[in-house]
């Protein structure tokens, strides 16, 4: 049975590498029902509208949506991220965000780092929901000298809890090792809540092993020891700047994946890169990182060979060069 999809290619180079990634998941064999959502900047800029409760309850309904990226340059900073991308991870409560980052010969990166021969495989497990973006905060006395701002980070036993069950259950399919990162000597409310939290759950989880590593710690090891990860489990805020130097660490943006999960309900996957307007219709933009989350999407619908499949027509990307187009049609003709 064909899954039913939404489709927000958005802005840029979005639609471009989109486009690939419904390719090459045709090519997979795998057949979607999509429903193409025109939203982002340029919808923005031509009638105003960023994104409805109405759009947000029809996609309750449906198994998936593929996210190629939105933004402009004239609408102003935030606007679209806010009410977007932000509304959608908190009306749909996409509460994990997780992030693929694994390099080696047989994968579509090779590090940048360590270089072609390099082979290592983690996965980052961010909470999507809560943290320094849950909007808590506010001003006092905006615009004197006198102005205070204040931004709280929001963390709920129950939104920890449900991220790091999530986090050892991925382990479980994988290497059975979860990283604990915190700031748990200085931020010693929030961190203590994480630590109890990982503590009781990884009892679930005897098969488990664990590590607790600082966000300061995790920075140097992520240049210089990736090998020692399998699962990651981070704060939301942590998380977004880890991530980022992940994806530096293996391969660049052209490269990292990822998916926005609400286990068992409509999720939402999308590249980490922008709409990129510097290189929109140009040809230039790569595909892989698009097409890997359309991989990330086919897992979630349970079509775990056919993701496999399009993982493995990514790899050797020294072999992948060439315009967006054709980078996509040649990992469809593996296919
Ligand atoms: P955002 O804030 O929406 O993430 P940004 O402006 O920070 O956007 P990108 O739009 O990702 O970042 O662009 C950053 C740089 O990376 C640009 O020079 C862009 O051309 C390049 N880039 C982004 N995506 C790709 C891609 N798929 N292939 C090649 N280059 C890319």
């Amino acid at each position: 049975m064909a899954h039913q999809i939404g489709i927000v290619g958005g802005d840029g180079i979005g639609p471009e590498v989109i486009a690939q990634g419904l390719k090459v998941i045709d090519a997979a064999g795998v057949e979607l029902n999509a429903v193409h959502y025109d939203l982002g900047g340029n919808r923005y800029a031509r009638d105003g509208l960023v994104l409805t409760d109405e759009i947000v309850d029809e996609w309750r309904g449906l198994d998936a949506i593929y996210l190629g990226a939105v933004g402009t340059p004239d609408v102003p900073p935030g606007l679209i991220e806010r009410g977007l991308l932000l509304k959608m991870r908190f009306d749909l409560d996409l509460y994990i965000n997780l992030r693929p980052f694994s390099c080696g010969p047989d994968t579509a990166n090779s590090s940048t780092v360590f270089g072609p021969d390099a082979e290592f495989d983690f996965v980052v497990i961010r909470e999507n929901t809560e943290g320094a973006y849950a909007g808590e905060g506010g001003f006092l006395r905006k615009h004197t000298a006198h102005e205070i701002a204040t931004q709280g980070s929001v963390n709920t036993h129950i939104g920890v809890q449900r991220c790091v069950h999530f986090a050892f259950e991925l382990a479980m399919e994988r290497r059975k090792h979860v990283t604990l990162v915190h700031k748990t000597n200085v931020l010693n409310f929030a961190g203590d809540l994480w630590e109890r939290t990982f503590n009781t759950v990884a009892e679930e989880f005897p098969q488990v092993t664990t590590t607790y590593n600082h966000v300061d710690a995790a920075c140097i090891y992520f240049v210089d020891d990736p090998f020692r990860y399998d699962v990651i489990v981070t704060d939301n805020l942590f998380g977004d700047i880890l991530t980022d130097l992940g994806g530096a660490v293996s391969g660049g943006i052209g490269f990292a994946a990822s998916a926005n999960i609400h286990p068992g309900m409509v999720s939402m996957f999308e590249p980490v890169h922008g709409s990129a307007p510097d290189i929109a219709g140009s040809g230039k933009a790569n595909p892989t990182a698009a097409i890997l989350s359309g991989a990330l999407m086919l897992d979630h619908l349970g079509e775990h060979q056919a993701a496999e499949r399009i993982r493995a027509a990514c790899s050797n990307p020294e072999t992948l060069k060439g315009s967006t187009k054709e980078i996509g049609d040649m990992i469809a003709a593996r296919l």
